[in-house]
């Protein structure tokens, strides 16, 4: 493995002395002992990286070069990403503790996949279009929308920095990428990545650290566009920043999505599905279907076989390939979805199985949890809880079904569980989410993702995501233009 200490930063494509001593100590949680660090950057530091970002891109040669030459260099770039993703996957698992078969797939490849997909996109999309128009040919350009700040959470650092930086700067953006604090080494590795693309000076910075960066970057004036990934709360706070600048933003927020399980569902089926689709990632997943909807008919035979399923998951070392529960990102996380499952048992919902105590001495564990006989007022089945605890609902018929699922203020994923598709697609008709799943739950990375409500505004992946990178020029002529 490399070195997991950094002494300096990525800024303007240069690795730069910080301008503070401040570190970012990183923990592992499983050990609870640190494994590497970086420098946090401070305000200077972000006043560099966007002074270097607004100069490359007012004055630099990346958003003149062709479409075709920026996407050489990021096709440059998912071959040398490509070589390092085993590595790259254990970095992951030992900084935030996703099981190691979860950050190869859902996190490492998925991020080379990601850089795939969108040349694939970029080949395909309308970057100058001719138009006929009320007094004659009109060119429609769609123009890189200039400097980004890219801002993403821990859960899946690497899988949420791509949807970002790739397309922006395919589109000719550059970008300042700000990692959370629980996970900068692996930004690190991707800026040693980037090094070795020749990217231009000032294309790219990462500017590691918590909220007190964070406000650096959306506050700076040279920022155009601020794209987010996080919680509810930070992205309504980012939205009113960037509101009084009129800055663009779009936001990747929290959900607590619904399982609705009709009663024609195949329930192992269903239930193996929800292994996945429930509890990846430890339950730290912004798609989880963690409120499970079910008739009197199914429910009983439903909570026993979902108990079934968690009282054989495997928890511990995320390392071991044979794991399906890690620990949680850092204690303060343990502790917050501790105090949801002591809620639940407060609020008089009935515990399955679990528990509020910690299964081992040294970690960040938590008992992977089911509660049954919920309301939908209890915190449990409001709040999101982000980490591996399931709630069960009751429901009188399926429009009952549908109002419980969209009885929450969030509206990013759900599923129906049903054997007849047909009926499947009219229950998704009628549930405010993003995206929605019949019997899977899965992000089709090739397709628009995003929230209805306060799970977000704007899409990520496919050609909605990149368009979330460029601001459309109209031109007209009073003369016939050249086809272009
Ligand atoms: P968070 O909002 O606390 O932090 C997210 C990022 O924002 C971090 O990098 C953090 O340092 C930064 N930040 C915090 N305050 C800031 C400020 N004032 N200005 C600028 N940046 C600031 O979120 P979290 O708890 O670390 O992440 C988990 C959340 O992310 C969950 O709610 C989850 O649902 C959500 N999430 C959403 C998606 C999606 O695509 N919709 C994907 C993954 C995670």
């Amino acid at each position: 493995m490399r070195s997991l200490v950094y002494d300096r930063l990525f800024l303007g494509g240069r690795w730069t002395e910080p301008s503070t001593d401040r570190r970012l100590p990183v923990i592992s949680p499983h050990t609870e002992e640190q494994i590497g660090e970086t420098p946090e950057a401070g305000p200077d530091d972000v006043d560099r990286a966007v002074v270097a970002a607004r100069t490359a891109f007012d004055e630099g040669p990346w958003p003149r070069m062709t479409v075709a030459d920026r996407m050489a260099v990021i096709d440059k770039l998912a071959t040398v990403y490509a070589a390092h993703t085993d590595e790259m996957a254990d970095l992951i698992t030992a900084e935030m503790g996703s099981p190691r078969s979860f950050s190869r797939l859902g996190q490492a490849v998925g991020a080379v996949a990601q850089m795939h997909l969108n040349l694939a996109t970029a080949r395909d999309y309308p970057w100058i279009e001719r138009r006929r128009g009320l007094f004659g040919d009109v060119q429609v350009r769609r123009a890189p929308v200039g400097v980004v700040g890219a801002i993403v959470p821990w859960n899946v650092p690497q899988f949420l920095i791509m949807p970002k930086m790739i397309p922006a700067l395919i589109a000719g953006c550059t970008v300042v990428v700000k990692p959370a604090p629980e996970t900068p080494i692996d930004a690190m590795w991707l800026a040693e990545m980037l090094e070795e693309v020749d990217l231009p000076e000032g294309v790219v910075s990462i500017v590691p650290g918590g909220r007190a960066t964070g406000e650096s970057l959306i506050r700076h004036p040279g920022v155009d566009k601020i794209s987010f990934t996080g919680s509810s709360a930070t992205g309504r706070h980012i939205a009113a920043v960037c509101g009084e600048q009129l800055k663009r933003v779009s936001l990747e927020l929290g959900g607590k999505s619904a399982a609705i399980i009709l009663d024609d569902a195949d329930i192992d089926r269903t239930v193996s599905h929800l292994k996945m689709a429930s509890l990846m990632n430890n339950g730290q997943a912004c798609v989880a279907q963690t409120r499970i909807l079910v008739s009197e008919q199914r429910h009983d035979e439903l909570v026993a076989a979902l108990a079934d399923m968690m009282s054989g998951l495997h928890v511990g070392d995320p390392a071991d390939e044979a794991t399906d529960v890690g620990p949680l990102v850092a204690q303060r996380q343990q502790q917050r979805v501790q105090g949801f499952i002591e809620a639940g048992l407060d609020e008089g919902a009935r515990m399955v199985l679990g528990g509020n105590d910690s299964p081992f001495d040294r970690g960040w564990y938590v008992r992977p949890t089911l509660f049954a006989d919920a309301t939908n007022d209890m915190r449990i089945a409001r709040e999101e809880i982000f980490g591996p605890v399931l709630t069960v609902l009751k429901y009188s018929d399926e429009s009952d079904a549908v109002r419980i699922a969209n009885d929450t203020d969030y509206g990013l994923a759900g599923s129906v569980w049903t054997a007849d598709v047909a009926r499947g697609l009219e229950i998704a008709a009628q549930i405010r989410t993003g995206t929605y799943g019949i019997n899977m739950y899965t992000l089709d990375t090739t397709m628009p993702f995003g929230g209805f409500k306060q799970s977000g505004i704007g899409r990520e992946f496919g050609a909605e995501g990149l368009s979330e990178y460029v601001e459309l020029q109209t031109t007209v002529s009073a003369d016939p233009l050249p086809q272009p």
